[in-house]
């Protein structure tokens, strides 16, 4: 039988639907091939993205040239533009405000075939810096009171360009997801005098049957309410709310997990097409008592159709248990 399952957080129901028993060969046929041919990304293009805001280069090696191992530009075509003021205004019931915000580009590695999770650890530590550098930099921004770091790899995930890359952008508004998080972890320290992810990554951690791996700073699972087969969240065992939190020596265990959750997503569903995005808390002073920053990545290997988009309801054919075995069980070389 089918089951319902509530996300604790935000109250979503989804229904786990094991006996479609979707395993991962169900999934695993549209492997992310990477073509050759003209990459805006690669060393010697450097002219064709707007100026580098920020790199780690070579000694001696000029901005906006060959030579870097990391490289951060605003994204040519923008979603929201960094020029003017939000302008907040009603028109009768609507609100609307100028799309003002600012999206950045960073370019993981000069290497074009390369993917994440297979750089070394000492460039992931680097790239997980330049988010938390980044982020800071744009923080400072008065206009702007989100920060969301993402990653789309694959075509089907809506990655335009193949060259390994991830995107940073800064909003004038806190998004509705982020919102209904926030809510119910007050909801819930209200009642409870605690942080709900920090329970949760003690009982997933009690429990061992969810969970795919942990160090000693962070720990991945397949969430109880897992809206998609091998979702998957990375968390920090200490609880922080905001990512600009991290500190040497997180970077080195973060990278390590990050990396080899990857590497096992990629073994289990033959380098699926995914998105992968870190929730943290709005741009503020404080540290939030009841909101826990964390990872989340979710293969597309369903879509979302009529049912999902009609009802805020998805169907799940493969339960997190499962997920979680199947990705436990990868040996990483
Ligand atoms: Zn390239
Ligand atoms: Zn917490």
């Amino acid at each position: 039988m089918s089951e319902l399952r509530k996300d604790p957080i935000v109250g979503r129901w989804v229904i786990i639907s094991p006996e479609r028993g979707k395993r991962p060969s169900d999934y695993a046929s549209r492997k992310t091939e990477k073509k050759e041919g003209f990459c805006p990304l690669c060393p010697g293009n450097e002219s064709l993205t707007p100026p580098e805001v920020f790199a780690f280069r070579k000694d001696r090696t000029d901005p906006d040239g060959p030579g870097w191992n990391i490289r951060v530009v605003p994204n040519k075509f923008p979603a929201l533009s960094s020029e003017g003021e939000t302008n907040r205004q009603c028109v009768g019931i609507y609100d609307k405000m100028n799309g003002i915000g600012a999206h950045e580009v960073v370019i993981e590695t000069p290497d074009h075939g390369a993917e994440l999770p297979n750089l070394p650890l000492s460039s992931i530590k680097k790239i997980l810096f330049v988010f938390k550098m980044r982020t800071e930099e744009l923080a400072k921004d008065p206009r702007f009171r989100y920060i969301v770091i993402f990653k789309n790899r694959g075509l089907e995930a809506g990655a335009s360009l193949q060259h390994s890359h991830s995107q940073i952008i800064a909003l004038p508004i806190v998004p509705k997801r982020i919102l209904e998080e926030l809510k119910g972890g007050k909801r819930y320290y209200r009642d409870h005098d605690r942080c709900i992810f920090c329970e949760m990554i003690e009982q997933e951690a009690q429990l061992g049957m969810r969970l795919i791996e942990e160090n000693k700073d962070f720990v991945s699972f397949s969430p109880f309410a897992a809206r998609f087969p091998f979702e998957t969240w990375i968390l920090p065992r200490f609880h922080a709310s905001s990512y600009s939190t991290i500190r040497q020596p997180q970077y080195q265990t973060l990278a390590e997990i990050l990396s080899s959750t990857l590497k096992r997503l990629d073994e289990v569903l033959v380098e699926p097409p995914y998105n992968m995005v870190f929730h943290t808390a709005p741009i503020m002073d404080e540290e939030l008592p009841y909101f826990h920053w964390h990872i989340e990545i979710i293969p597309k290997v369903t879509r979302v159709a009529g049912f999902e988009w009609g009802t805020g309801f998805y169907i799940n054919p493969t339960p997190p248990e499962q997920s979680a075995a199947y990705l436990r069980e990868v040996a990483l070389s």
